[in-house]
């Protein structure tokens, strides 16, 4: 690793000017004139190469310690917040949960306009992982946002008055958008997610003016006999069984990650896992299944595909290519090579000419099982047999989690490195026998019931988690700070030499970006799996971040100790502002009424709760706090059982009726599982049980090794 602290800020500019120079917004940073008073934060990854690294340098390792708050903002939810906010013209554009968009004056944090696309409660459901938004695009006065229900909004930036609308999923299909839209020219592009309930994934260009569809790009064929939409598809129709499971609509959805290269006129797209995940019941027969997990170079004007790279060949572990991918030029063996950057959720760290697709070097960033390593020759992963599921229980490395979720990461040109939050975790893989597709629910042929069971009685691995500090030419590790908690931020870096990240221990800090020293942190209290931005108004240096855990993994790691109330926080050298005191974690008291419980009833309500509930309310019943631990129900709830989980009275606060699902025996024995847990609360075997799953827990590296 070169030494950061001899690069003098020539030498900086210049390092800088060579990645920054193509497409950036920055174009001083090659012409050594000073940054200007007012910098903005206008793409979601900053510049359109979303190398989330910032020349902004006022706030540097010398002076980091007089970070303080600025200002604080309260999103008004409590649930998980992921969104990267704009800053355009002195105005910060954030999201929050069910797709609401705030505009704030991003000096002061006061509230100009708020904008609520009233997405329907019962949505909520479709969300394999929470009700978040990762953010809005900007362009020309227009702020666009994609709605939790399948909607692409255009929004008049001075006022949040809604310009136009247009539906991009089928009305009442299990499609959810959670990503940030993309402008690319006059193009507003964006993907959706429900690979988990089984939708047939597809990206959508349309006219950044009108809304008007220009292109669609489906990422799986349709079934035999189905016309192709546009000739990539019958390339990949060659790769999959004509005996597929083409009602679960195979998957592949573009829930996230984009990255557009101008000069190479190419839009990259990152593609996710299947439906089902099990492969020998998806595609029976083998095959590669594209373009699942795949990295895709589409002409922006048309739509076509100009090259694909597979990650993952016959996906079997929901391993997305949906991670962050980042364009940069990289000297390799005396080459500049204009590369792309991605370190998707299968555990290796890819390094592609982004001009071509050709793989150029893949190495493993956390620890992993299913894997020995990547064949530079055919550009495969080499698969070790650890990970076949099918006929029997497989404890696999990375788990669904992934060994790099979402969180963004950022590129440093003067470091050379790239900062990854990085994950270690085991999944237990328990294929249910009787799996067949199902609308409205998980299709991932996982048995339910056997991974909840597992988590009951195994005492949880550890799942270390860390900030990794990863050198993209040599392939390998620089540095690694590891964290306390499971679930943590995204990445910024910046030009003072400073890599921001917060953390699900309820702390944001600066590490330095060679060393990876920590050199200050404030408590938020909140938890944080947000990206930081920075940006300059009238000559400061802000740093902003949203705050507030949940969705997936959170849901099966976390564990609040506090109300975990959203924030927006923006801090600046010698700020002085407050840090606002966070709430108690929710708890509450037993109000269950005990009622005579039929074993036979209780274990039945045990298989439908760990399908049906689990996935929002907690394993066996513990909620992790982002929604309601049913233990905890009033009375009320109680006595109100059925019209709830069966009548849909509580849809409007985001409980769905499951009467397509259930009846209204099936829900009485989840109450009586439910009532069972409840009573069991203060019982021995209950505390011993829950201080196990938060104290103890086994090395990864078990199953690794
Ligand atoms: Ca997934």
């Amino acid at each position: 690793m070169r030494d950061h602290h001899r690069l003098g800020r020539s030498a900086a500019i210049v390092a800088l000017s060579i990645a920054t120079i193509c497409a950036s917004p920055y174009a001083f940073a090659a012409t050594n004139e000073q940054p200007p008073a007012d910098v903005d934060w206008p793409l979601h990854g900053l510049t359109a190469h979303e190398d989330r690294h910032s020349p902004l340098d006022q706030i540097d390792r010398e002076n980091v310690e007089r970070l303080g708050l600025a200002w604080s903002f309260a999103t008004g939810s409590r649930r998980g917040q992921e969104a990267t906010p704009l800053v355009v013209d002195g105005v910060l554009y954030a999201t929050s949960t069910w797709s609401r968009v705030f505009a704030l004056d991003a000096k002061t944090g006061r509230e100009l306009w708020r904008y609520d696309p009233k997405v329907p409660r019962d949505v909520g459901r479709k969300a394999c992982c929470d009700v978040v938004n990762r953010g809005v695009a900007h362009r020309e006065g227009r702020i666009y946002v994609g709605s939790l229900d399948g909607r692409l909004i255009a929004l008049d930036a001075k006022t949040g008055s809604e310009l136009w609308r247009v539906q991009t999923v089928p009305k009442g299909g299990d499609y959810t958008i959670t990503g940030a839209p993309r402008v690319v020219g006059e193009l507003i592009v964006i993907g959706n997610g429900g690979g988990e309930f089984g939708v047939r994934g597809y990206i959508t260009a349309y006219d950044a003016e009108s809304g008007e569809e220009r292109w669609r790009f489906y990422t799986v064929p349709a079934a035999p006999g189905q016309p192709y939409e546009h000739p990539e598809l019958e390339m990949a129709a060659k790769t999959w069984s004509k005996q597929s499971d083409w009602a679960s609509g195979l998957g592949g959805t573009a829930w996230d990650s984009m990255a557009h290269d101008p000069e190479l006129d190419l839009l990259y797209v990152g593609v996710g896992n299947s439906s089902p995940y099990n492969r020998e019941v998806r595609s029976p027969g083998g095959g590669d299944n594209l373009f699942l997990t795949s990295i895709l170079a589409l002409r922006p004007e048309t739509g076509r595909l100009v090259w694909h790279y597979q990650t993952t060949p016959a996906e079997n572990w929901d391993y997305t290519a949906t991670q962050h991918m980042i364009l940069a030029e990289l000297e390799i063996e005396g080459r500049k090579r204009k590369v792309l950057m991605q370190a998707p959720k299968n555990g290796f760290f890819y390094v592609l000419d982004r001009a071509t697709g050709e793989l150029i070097s893949a190495e493993k960033i956390a620890p992993i099982n299913w894997a020995s390593h990547v064949d530079l020759e055919t550009g495969r992963p080499v698969e070790t047999g650890v990970g076949d599921w099918n006929d029997e229980v497989r404890y696999v490395m990375p788990g669904v989690p992934g060994a790099h979720n979402w969180h963004p990461m950022s590129f440093h040109p003067e470091t050379g490195l790239v900062y990854v939050p990085t994950l270690s975790n085991v999944w237990p893989f328990h294929a249910d026998e009787d799996y067949a597709y199902v609308p409205g629910v998980m299709n991932t042929g996982e048995d339910w019931p056997g991974f909840h069971d597992a988590l009951r009685w195994i005492i949880p691995f550890c799942n270390p988690a860390h900030l990794t500090a990863w050198d993209p030419v040599e392939q390998k590790l620089a540095w690694k700070v590891e964290h306390d908690h499971p679930v943590n931020g995204g990445i910024l870096s910046t030009a003072g030499g400073l890599v921001f990240q917060g953390n699900g221990a309820g702390f944001f800090a600066a590490y330095d970006a060679a060393t990876g020293e920590r050199l200050w942190r404030i408590e938020t209290g909140t938890g944080v799996m947000a990206p930081p931005v920075t940006y300059q108004i009238d000559g400061v240096q802000y740093i902003a971040v949203l705050a507030g855990i949940g969705g997936s993994p959170a849901i099966n790691f976390a564990n609040y100790t506090n109300d975990n109330a959203g924030r927006i926080y923006a801090f600046r050298l010698d700020g002085k502002d407050r840090m606002p005191a966070s709430g108690p974690a929710p708890g509450g008291v037993v109000s269950a009424k005990p009622r005579p419980l039929d074993a036979e009833e209780v274990d039945r309500g045990r298989a439908l709760y760990a399908s049906h509930c689990s996935r929002c309310h907690g394993q066996w019943a513990r909620s992790t706090g982002w929604l309601p631990d049913l233990r905890y129900s009033s009375q009320a709830v109680h006595e109100n059982w059925e019209s709830i989980v069966i009548g849909g009275t509580y849809s409007g606060k985001g409980m769905a009726s499951f009467a397509d699902r259930l009846n209204a025996e099936d829900a009485r024995a989840i109450q009586s599982f439910v009532i069972e847990r409840a009573l069991a609360v203060d019982s021995i075997a209950e505390r011993v049980q829950a201080w196990a799953v938060d104290n103890l827990c086994l090395p990864t590296t078990w199953v690794a090794d």
